[in-house]
Order: C-alpha cells, then structure tokens, then sequence
C-alpha cells in the first residue's frame, strides 16, 4: 500500500527488500543498521537481498539491543563507522530493528553529511504500527527521553512479517498496545479488526497482517495531516499522558506497552467522567485479550501526577487530554483538573 503521499509502506511475509528499495530510491552505496539481538537472525538475508538488487552494502553496524542505544555515546560511534566506511551524501541508511534501531537510525540519517536517505525495515510489532511511520528520530538523554531528535520522512518503510516469527509474545503485546489505541482512535475497521487481538498475539499470520496494514494506514493518515504535530497528530497520545507518567514514576521499570495500557484505562475513566460515554469496560477487555495488564502495582498516584506535570507535552496549569467522545471520536487538548486526574490515576493503581 501507499500511506500518505510521500513515500510506500509494504507490508508482507518474505518481502523481497532491495527490490522495493531499488524501486523507491536510486540504487547505489548503503549501510545497514540493526542491534545484536535482530542482526545475527536477519542482518545477512537483507545484505543478500540488497545486493541481489544492485545496492553496495559498505557498513553493517550492530548496536546493542536495547534502548540504551538511543545514546549519544552509540549515536557518535555509528556516524564514525558510516564516515570510516566512506558512505558520502548520496548513500542510504537501512535501518533492521525495533523502535531503537529506527528512532536511532533516522537521527544518524537525518545528520551524517546533513541527511542522506532512510529506509525503515520494522522487525517488531511496535515498529511495524507505530515508530517507523511519522517520520520523529530521536535519542534520549540521562536528563530524560527522546530529548534529542529531529523530523525525517523516510523514503520507504519495508514491514516484513515474517521477522515477527521470531519475536517474544510480551514483545508483540507491547505493539497491540499501540493497535487497540488506533482502533479505539479510528473506529470503523481498524476497530473492527480489533476482534481479532487473541489470534495475532497467538501469531496469526492472518490477523497480524490485517492488523499491521490498518493500523499502519491509520498513523500514516493522521501524520500526513499534521507532520510536525501542531493538531490532530495529538490523538495519536491518547493514553500517554497517564502512561508517561506511570513509565516515568516506575523510573522506566514499567514497559511503555504496560503503561499505555493503564494510562488508557485511566484515561476512559476520564472520558465517561467528561462525556458521560462508558468505554472503560470495553478498553479492559481489548487490553486483555491482548495480554496487557489494566492496573499497575506499587507506585503512588501522587508520584505519577508529579511525572505528568514535568512531561514535555504538557503547557499551561491544568492536565491536557486525549479523550474518547465515542469509539472513532477523539477529542484533544481536554484541560481536566488536578482533583480530577489524580482519582484516574488512583483507579488503575493497585496496592504493591
Ligand atoms: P526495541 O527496538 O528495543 O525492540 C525490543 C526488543 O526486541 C529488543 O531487544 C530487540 O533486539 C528485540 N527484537 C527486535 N526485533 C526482533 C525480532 N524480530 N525477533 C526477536 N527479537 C527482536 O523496542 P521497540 O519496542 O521496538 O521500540 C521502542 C522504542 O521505540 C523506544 O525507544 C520508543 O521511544 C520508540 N518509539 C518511537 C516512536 C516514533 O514515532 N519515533 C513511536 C513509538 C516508540
Ligand atoms: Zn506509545
């Protein structure tokens, strides 16, 4: 399919990805970016397939698995692997991985020599729906994350499905976490495929495919509207808000697909509070059929509104909120008060 304008999404099992890349860009010199954990299973059969295709493969370079390569520390190595290398202006960098490959990899591909051309190849679920498409890169900082980052579009996104055989199922309810938001976000289809969240986690090809190409299309359509999120981009945070703050209090022990969750639940509880519409039950249930949890343990809901009130999204006095008018109704920028938010966040809350 083609998502937004500017540039192809595919998504399939054994995509053939130097062709699609020979299609959607000039063939020439390229480096391949992946971690340690996705470059032994996969690196070799996208360097085969690249070459197959006419591309020079001059650098693969491996980062450790893990959102600690969101550094500036690995952010510098990789732009003296690519320099080394002798990758100049007109080369490609691919980028094989999850979200911290793709957000690590659009930055270096955003900076090395001022920008070359950036080719996503999602192996996670979380990639697949959310992190490759929308065109934000980013590192984090000790002072917090994705503080660093810039905005780049990449010329393709390349979603095999089939790297999905491979990944953890906590790894795969961490993406259906970002699915049930979009369908819950966009009704119509892509909340009606939510029916089928118990077999994707299962590994469903069918249900995973159908799933991916939604969601995908979804993001891709709210993101072409508003690249640099001045607007709508917004809704795209629902259940973030709380689910930051969760993350944040947890001190990131908490997984972001985990926080999300919650951070969704207590944000349905905001929106039957605002709008008088009872989705709470209806969110618990997607959530679980897609083995997330809808409460969180051990934190304090004082320590989360403190999270909440230093998040970077947040302006002004009072908390700014996704809500959910109905199903495919979102609203944003909902200011909602202190008394408020913090009775949402105790009801997710349980005793440790
Ligand atoms: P990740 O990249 O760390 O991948 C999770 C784990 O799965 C890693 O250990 C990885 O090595 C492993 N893995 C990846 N693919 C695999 C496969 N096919 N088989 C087996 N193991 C595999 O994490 P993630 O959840 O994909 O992404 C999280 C990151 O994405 C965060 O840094 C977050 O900030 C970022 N993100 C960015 C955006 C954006 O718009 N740019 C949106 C959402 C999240
Ligand atoms: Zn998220």
């Amino acid at each position: 399919m083609r998502a937004g304008e500017a540039y192809p999404v595919e998504v399939g099992c054994g995509l053939d990805v130097g062709a699609l890349a020979a299609a959607a860009l000039e063939v020439g010199d390229c480096a391949l970016l992946t971690d340690s954990t996705v470059g032994p299973l996969y690196a070799g059969r996208v360097r085969r397939s690249l070459r197959a295709a006419g591309w020079r493969v001059l650098e693969t370079v491996e980062v450790p698995a893990g959102e600690g390569s969101k550094s500036l520390a690995v952010y510098g190595e990789v732009l003296r692997r690519l320099a080394r290398a002798g990758l100049m202006r007109d080369g490609a960098l691919f980028a094989l991985g999850g979200g911290v490959v793709g957000d690590l990899g659009g930055f270096v591909a955003a900076s090395y020599m001022r920008g070359i051309s950036l080719v996503m190849l999602p192996t996670t679920l979380l990639a697949m729906v959310d992190s490759s498409v929308g065109g934000k890169t980013g590192l984090d900082l000790p002072e917090g994350k994705n503080l660093v980052g810039a905005f780049l579009q990449p010329r393709l996104v390349a979603a095999d499905l089939g790297f999905l055989e491979s990944l953890p199922r906590r790894e795969l309810s961490m993406g259906l976490a970002e699915v049930v938001k979009m369908g819950l976000l966009a009704g119509g289809r892509l909340f009606g495929a939510l029916q089928r969240l118990a077999e994707a986690l299962a590994g469903d090809a069918g249900a995973l495919e159908e799933l991916v190409l939604l969601s995908v299309s979804f993001k891709a359509g709210v993101v072409a509207e508003d690249e640099r999120e001045r607007g709508r981009r917004a809704i795209l945070n629902y259940g973030h808000t709380v689910g930051h703050g969760l993350e944040a209090a947890s001190g990131y022990g908490l997984a972001h697909g985990e926080a999300v969750a919650a951070g969704m639940v207590a944000e349905a509880l905001l929106s039957r509070r605002v709008f008088g519409t009872d989705l709470v039950g209806l969110h618990e249930r997607l959530l679980r059929e897609a083995g997330l949890p809808v409460r969180v343990r051990g934190l304090e809901a004082a320590e989360v509104l403190g999270a909440m009130r230093r998040d970077k999204k947040r302006r002004g006095g009072e908390h700014r909120f996704v809500l959910l008018r109905e199903v495919g109704r979102p609203v944003w920028g909902v200011e909602v008060g202190e008394e408020e938010a913090l009775s949402a966040v105790e009801a997710v809350l349980e005793a440790a």
